[in-house]
């Protein structure tokens, strides 16, 4: 697609035409009153994390809330809106292997934009909170930051809905996208590494949320931490 901003246009606008020519009135006939999400998702901007990795259809489905390192804080207004007014019983938080503002924050960037030094600055806290060993090279310390940031989004999220997640209306999940297959359980699936405030992986596993999940499916989506 990269290309000038006249080719990318004609991309966009043929994409476009084509999603029109194949969906039926019907389709948008449901989306004519209001829309009516299950998921207020929060993910990072990075382009190579999309909704599509659900393999559903997203339309009307999922709310969603993106920014440079999946964060809540900068966003409150906007998850507020899915949580308090579309009332989606599930709020999830979705991290990804290698994300870039996970690794600038861990670096210098005091060059960058003041916005964008405003937004990493956020990271700081949980950056600081990744525990480091020895052996651990760079590839695991990065992704044990992307684990703990999401962590922390979470951690975050609660301050504010902890009183809906103990009545039952809501379900704070967080997920890491893994295109580039770093838990080793395929490219493209989705690591569930945190479950209101819980990660340890045997409670996860056994969650009730997963009860319909066969044993099989189960493995292919936790990791030992
Ligand atoms: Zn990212």
């Amino acid at each position: 697609m990269k290309n000038t901003a006249k080719d990318i246009i004609k991309y966009l606008i043929n994409g476009n035409n084509k999603y029109v020519n194949e969906h039926e009135q019907e389709f948008f006939e449901k989306l004519k009153d209001a829309q009516s999400p299950s998921v207020t998702l929060v993910t990072c901007s990075d382009a190579r994390v999309q909704t599509s990795i659900f393999g559903i259809e997203t339309t009307d489905e999922l709310f969603v809330i993106r920014n440079i390192g999946n964060q809540v804080l900068s966003n409150f207004g906007s998850i507020d809106y899915g949580i308090y007014h579309l009332k989606t019983p599930i709020l999830l938080i979705l991290g990804h292997t290698h994300c870039g503002a996970i690794k600038a924050g861990m670096s210098n960037y005091i060059n960058e934009s003041f916005d964008i030094i405003k937004e990493l600055n956020h990271l700081a806290i949980p950056l600081k909170m990744v525990k480091i060993n020895n052996n651990d090279d760079q590839e695991s310390i990065w992704i044990k930051a992307v684990e703990q940031n999401v962590d922390y989004q979470i951690r975050l999220a609660l301050t504010k809905y902890s009183e809906l997640v103990k009545q039952g209306n809501l379900t704070i999940i967080g997920m890491l996208d893994d295109f580039l297959n770093i838990y080793k359980k395929d490219e493209g699936r989705v690591i569930i590494s945190n479950i209101n405030g819980e990660n340890n992986k045997k409670k996860l596993m056994n969650h009730k949320l997963f009860e319909n999940l066969s044993e099989e499916l189960k493995n292919k989506y936790f990791i030992n931490w």
